[in-house]
């Protein structure tokens, strides 16, 4: 069951919310609210997308596990060609890029999202093994918007991304 939502490419699932209305009959507002109290901070809002490049199998296993239990729509790429082909037909708000892959890195493929005007409005955020400073500099030099090391805690995880979605909905 845990390991089955992973298994639903670019569908998003919001088991929690929904959950909650139909398992308490009497009062589901007061079920959603106490709900949105506990986990609501880092939730996805309606059809957010996020995509994912990283060629790590369990990293994105888990990445893609935390966003689909946030209720974010989910689309993956293993490396930076696979990235690029599925950028022409989906434009999420948001991409995790990994720094190390095979072939193009993640540092490589920003640079050529950021100078392309169809996908240079797209939030990327940089995932990396590195803490340090140098290696983060480089991210945001390669016009990365923000990063996130590994390894992943679901709480951080998630509020840095709602962080960076409400950062651009606000700026327009
Ligand atoms: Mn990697």
């Amino acid at each position: 069951p845990q390991g089955e939502a992973c298994q639903h490419e670019g569908r998003s699932e919001r088991a929690g919310v929904d959950g909650a209305r139909s398992g308490d009959g009497t009062k589901p507002g007061h079920a959603l609210r106490r709900k949105g109290k506990q986990e609501g901070k880092g939730r996805a809002m309606s059809g957010e997308t996020v995509f994912v490049v990283e060629d790590n199998a369990s990293n994105m296993k888990l990445v893609k596990a935390l966003l689909l239990s946030a209720g974010y729509e989910v689309y993956t790429a293993e490396d930076a060609e696979e990235a690029q082909v599925k950028l022409a037909t989906i434009h999420p708000q948001l991409i995790l890029m990994d720094i190390q892959l095979p072939g193009m890195d993640g540092l490589a493929l920003t640079r050529v999202l950021k100078e392309d005007p169809s996908t240079r409005d797209i939030l990327v955020v940089a995932l990396t093994a590195y803490a340090m400073k140098g290696d983060l500099q480089k991210a945001l030099d390669a016009g990365c918007d923000g990063y996130i090391t590994k390894p992943i805690d679901r709480l951080p995880f998630l509020s840095t991304i709602r962080g960076h979605l409400d950062a651009a909905s606000l700026a327009g």
